[in-house]
């Protein structure tokens, strides 16, 4: 089998900006008016897969913890959580701006040259560009309150963090989960899902004794990288990077990045900070109020320190999609694509198909098929065009079983079952599918 997606990595991301497109997984946001950079909309497919993606997340880091609990925060908070933040005065990138055509750049992007790299025109001095979103909160003119939609979706658990100690039975070391959207007006929005201005991050606060942040940190870091680890194909695409000293934060003794290997090099995926008390401090000097925690056992009063897992949820769904895409040519020459994806992210789990639309006797047992297994499963239905185009759409999408309702099928109870992957097709009972499939899921 030859692989082609290898030899491809340079035009990789339009391949699958196309393919998102043409399956209905994502659209540029407005494109009707000709777009708008860095937001997009999830198609069909893809918030059905966008979904499983988080409900991955939510199940591992949610559900089947008892040291985590879950929230889900509002956008818009008070305008001073963003001053106690830093966020007001120091939020965004130093950018050059080019004194012919006014073009801005970061100096970081583009190798720190002294001239524009478009006309060749002088720069200004670097300036800082903050890339909060603004808005107002009321109607009335003169009465309307500055606001900004949050540039990061953490710090709605720091606003929780003493309504869930006081609402729930949590005692530290314990977290606080949320997956929710954040906002930054970015300069550069860039390589589809990477840098967008609109998009989901998922966070963990672990609030632990300042004694025992190291080891937590350790825990943490490791825990992170070995989820994404099972959901990649290619293992070796994704790696821990330290942060150097002077990318440090004051607060914190040390950062971890999880990146993957993009097509255009290493970037991040998820930010493992050591963000000690820095946070619930300063809210509590903003808020004037109390933000310590008494343990129950020993009675000592602190701020507790934080271990924070912060991840992007449409970038890492982006760098899952090119490690799932596949081609394969095949001995025809067609050029086969397919989403090597694991199945529990998949829009769907299995499609059924008529193996001729035309004859009323298929499309009835392949109806009540996809009737009884949707109670069950995810099932896309396709009684549309010829078999071959259809296990394209689905390989394109990424469902890893197709069932086909053939003539046999009148004969002996049976379906074809295809694999995605290998393209194998096995012939199985009716009455043994639901079996079939919940075996090949709990290996998941
Ligand atoms: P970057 O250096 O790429 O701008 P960051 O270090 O500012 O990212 P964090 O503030 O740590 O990012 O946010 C946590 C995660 O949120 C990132 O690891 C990334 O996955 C995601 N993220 C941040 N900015 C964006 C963006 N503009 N578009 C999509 N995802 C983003």
């Amino acid at each position: 089998m030859k692989t082609m997606a290898d030899n491809n990595q340079n035009d990789l991301v339009s391949k699958i900006t196309a393919l998102c497109k043409r399956r209905g997984i994502i659209f540029q946001n407005s494109e009707i008016y000709g777009g708008i950079q860095g937001f997009y909309d999830y198609g069909p497919v893809g918030s059905l897969m966008k979904n499983n993606w988080k409900n991955c997340w939510w199940t591992e880091n949610v559900i089947r913890r008892l040291d985590v609990v879950g929230i889900d925060g509002s956008i818009i908070t008070h305008p001073k959580v963003w001053e106690a933040s830093g966020h007001v005065s120091n939020f965004g990138d130093l950018l050059v701006e080019c004194k012919q055509c006014h073009k801005r750049f970061r100096p970081d992007l583009i190798g720190n040259v002294n001239r524009c790299p478009e006309c060749q025109g002088e720069f200004t001095q670097p300036r800082k560009y903050n890339i909060l979103f603004h808005t107002e909160i009321g109607v009335i003119e003169g009465e309307k309150i500055p606001a900004y939609l949050r540039g990061e979706a953490c710090q709605t658990i720091y606003l929780d963090f003493k309504n869930v100690i006081e609402s729930s039975r949590v005692k530290i070391p314990f977290g606080i989960a949320q997956i929710g959207k954040a906002f930054r007006n970015e300069i550069t929005p860039k390589n589809f899902l990477y840098r967008t201005r609109e998009f989901e991050q998922w966070d963990i606060q672990y609030f632990v004794h300042p004694s025992q942040m190291d080891q937590w940190y350790e825990y943490w870091k490791q825990q992170r990288v070995d989820w994404y680890g099972h959901y990649f194909n290619q293992k070796d695409s994704l790696r821990l990077r330290q942060h150097a000293s002077d990318e440090l934060a004051f607060y914190a003794k040390k950062a971890f990045d999880i990146e993957y290997h993009a097509p255009w090099g290493w970037a991040e995926m998820e930010g493992i900070h050591w963000r000690s008390d820095y946070d619930l401090s300063q809210h509590s000097k903003f808020s004037g109020q109390d933000l310590s925690y008494q343990d129950p056992l020993t009675n000592e009063k602190y701020i507790p320190w934080i271990v924070e897992t912060s991840g992007g949820v449409d970038r890492s769904f982006f760098f899952l999609l090119l490690d799932a895409y596949q081609e394969q040519v095949l001995p025809s020459q067609e050029v086969r694509t397919w989403l090597k994806i694991n199945p529990k992210i998949s829009a769907y789990q299995l499609a059924v198909f008529p193996l001729a639309a035309n004859k009323p006797e298929l499309v009835k047992i392949a109806q009540d098929l996809y009737q009884r297994l949707s109670s069950r499963f995810s099932v896309d239905y396709d009684d549309s065009s010829n078999i071959g185009k259809k296990y394209r759409r689905q390989d394109e999408i990424g469902t890893p079983w197709c069932l086909v309702v053939d003539y046999q099928t009148l004969n002996d109870q049976t379906v074809t079952v295809r694999d995605r992957d290998t393209m194998e097709q096995t012939r199985i009972s009716m009455d043994q599918i639901n079996s079939y499939l919940l075996n090949k899921l709990e290996k998941l």
